[in-house]
């Protein structure tokens, strides 16, 4: 019987991604902005190129005076066409509202869902109708 790999929860990717963040806060040369992107599906294109839905984190910091400082998290998602020429390469990205990075993490992650949801949406209709072909290099 063949082993066919299962792909690995995106839920759990996302909560790994923002507790990597929490862990590393206040390391030197971490920056505390950013975005962390975590694949959550691929699709072939009519013409073979590969359409890639991604999860975003993004963080995000606020310095108050005479307060702490305020950092955030938002989630979101995006979906790109890696065909050579393509028309349409890539979905808007979606984004929730940002939330407290201290919030509590499961439910931070679960927001992803509808944006993530809507990216391979998106990316499962364009990948229908897509020719462009994968870029080989040559
Ligand atoms: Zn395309």
């Amino acid at each position: 019987m063949p082993y066919i790999n299962t792909a690995p929860s995106l839920l759990d990717a996302v909560i790994e991604s923002i507790s990597h963040h929490e862990r590393n806060l206040g390391r030197r040369y971490y920056s505390e902005h950013g975005t962390d992107r975590v694949t959550a599906g691929q699709f072939t294109a009519e013409g073979g190129a590969t359409v890639e839905v991604t999860a975003l984190v993004s963080f995000a910091k606020k310095v108050r005076y005479g307060q702490d400082d305020e950092r955030t998290v938002r989630v979101g998602a995006s979906a790109k066409c890696h065909g050579w020429g393509c028309v349409e390469p890539s979905s808007e990205e979606s984004f929730g509202e940002p939330v407290p990075l201290d919030a509590v993490v499961y439910d931070t992650a679960a927001a992803v869902e509808p944006h993530v949801q809507a990216a391979r949406v998106w990316a499962q209709k364009h990948a229908e109708t897509c020719r462009a072909q994968p870029y080989t290099g040559h």
